[in-house]
């Protein structure tokens, strides 16, 4: 379909299949899981690449292994590129994927059994901010805010009280189901009136950033880490930044600490990706992943859901699905077969169970990839409202009815938007 699979299909005809089945179903479907996107095809590219077979150990200029003429040239590329799309004075392109770039902050900055600060994971954290099940919840004296029952927005008086008498080491600002602005400024006055230090975890919202339609935690944050891969559209893979104070100790843990040899095609997937990202047209494409969750969530709203925090200011919404009297899971399955793909997901103060919650979550970086606007978002409203509709019928026959005509509608609108990297 895209990619010249000649030789993996010579070698191995069963994940060439299903490489080219995975390319339908990422061109049929509409993808609304606000974590995922498309890369272009240049990413996909640079990853596919003989980078791959060089061991680097090290950092560019200070390396284990001999031969770096190429590879220190590649990773300076990626470094300098995202200090000049973020603005930061030192950038670390080498965290495998965003999980392990937070365990190296935990490294440079705390010792096991200190107390650190973030969003409980049910109220839209992420496990790696302390949850009980992650390393970080059983590691280190982890404390645990969340948002406020009337606004669904994070309650900052409530950080404020935590952090004032826990006095954590790190605070932890972000997450992954956080439909508003982050007010980096005032998490930075809490963590300054505490002693702690600021950790904005951007992961989701870094290509908003980069593109100018969230504000950014540069002077606020003293650390900030971040995925390539969601709305920054990049290889998988992360990024930690930080001005020089912290430079240091977060080299050191993410190498030698934490990690071994980078992945050098996923640096270049990177350094591509950040090219993109300062081009002109990535802010069109970053303001457009807001107005069209804006306008989703309008329509959703006009439909009687109700959306956690009434809205959205960013490419992420958060559905309730209480009144509608069904519960996520069965809608996000409902969803798949119809061809819309999502995902369930905790509200918070949820009283359903983590692994059978109340919320869908929905997202449209992906979408606004393919280059979708207004008349798809008000569609994708209408058969969101469709499916759940038929799933509250708790009837087979309706449901399946549903789904196969919304499947077949589905189609012929992404026939008309063809995905980056698969056109
Ligand atoms: C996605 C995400 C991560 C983890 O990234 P992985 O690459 O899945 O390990 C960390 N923090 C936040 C806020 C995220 O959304």
């Amino acid at each position: 379909m895209t990619h010249d699979l000649a030789a993996l299909q010579a070698t191995d005809p069963q994940i060439a299949d299903l490489v080219r089945a995975e390319e339908v179903r990422q061109s049929e479907k509409i993808r609304l899981i606000p974590s995922e996107n498309y890369v272009s095809q240049a990413v996909l590219d640079a990853c596919g690449t003989v980078l791959q077979n060089k061991y680097s150990e090290g950092y560019p200029g200070r390396r284990y292994y001999e031969g770096q003429q190429v590879i220190d040239q590649v990773e300076r590329l990626a470094i300098d590129r995202a200090k000049a799309v973020f603005g930061v004075d030192h950038a670390n392109v080498q965290p495998y994927s965003g999980s392990p770039a937070n365990l190296a902050v935990y490294l440079a900055l705390a010792k096991p059994g200190d107390t650190i600060m973030g969003m409980a994971l049910p109220m839209g954290g992420h496990l790696t901010h302390g949850w009980s099940v992650s390393a970080t919840g059983a590691w280190f004296n982890a404390v645990q805010y969340g948002v406020r029952r009337d606004t669904g927005r994070i309650d900052m008086d409530e950080v404020r009280d935590i952090a004032l008498r826990e006095r954590p080491k790190l605070m932890f600002a972000g997450g992954t189901a956080i439909p508003r602005i982050i007010d980096f400024p005032a998490f930075a006055a809490i963590a300054k009136e505490a002693g702690s230090v600021l950790v904005a975890d951007i992961a989701h919202i870094a290509g908003l950033i980069a593109g100018g339609a969230h504000p950014s935690p540069v002077g606020h944050a003293e650390v900030i880490s971040t995925t390539t891969h969601k709305t920054l559209r990049g290889p998988r893979g992360a990024m930690l930044m930080c001005d020089e104070r912290h430079a240091k100790a977060i080299d050191k843990a993410v190498f030698p600490g934490l990690q071994g040899g980078p992945h050098n095609q996923t640096t270049a997937g990177i350094a591509v990706a950040l090219r993109e990202a300062a081009e002109p047209a990535f802010r069109g494409y970053a303001a457009s992943i807001v107005a069209n969750a804006k306008v989703l969530a309008d329509e959703l709203s006009a439909r009687g859901f109700d959306l956690v925090s009434g809205g959205t200011d960013n490419h992420l919404i958060l559905i309730d699905l209480t009144p509608q009297g069904v519960a996520g899971k069965p809608v996000a399955q409902a969803l798949d077969r119809a061809g819309l793909v999502a995902n369930y997901n905790t509200v918070p103060f949820d009283p359903r169970k983590p692994f059978d919650p109340s919320g869908l979550r929905i997202g449209t970086p992906a979408v606004s990839s393919r280059g979708m606007g207004e008349t798809e978002m008000r569609q994708i409203g209408a058969w969101i409202d469709e499916v759940v509709a038929a799933v509250a019928k708790n009837d087979d026959d309706t449901l399946n009815a549903t789904a196969e005509r919304v499947l077949g509608e589905v189609r012929e609108v992404t026939a008309k938007f063809p995905a980056p990297g698969l056109s």
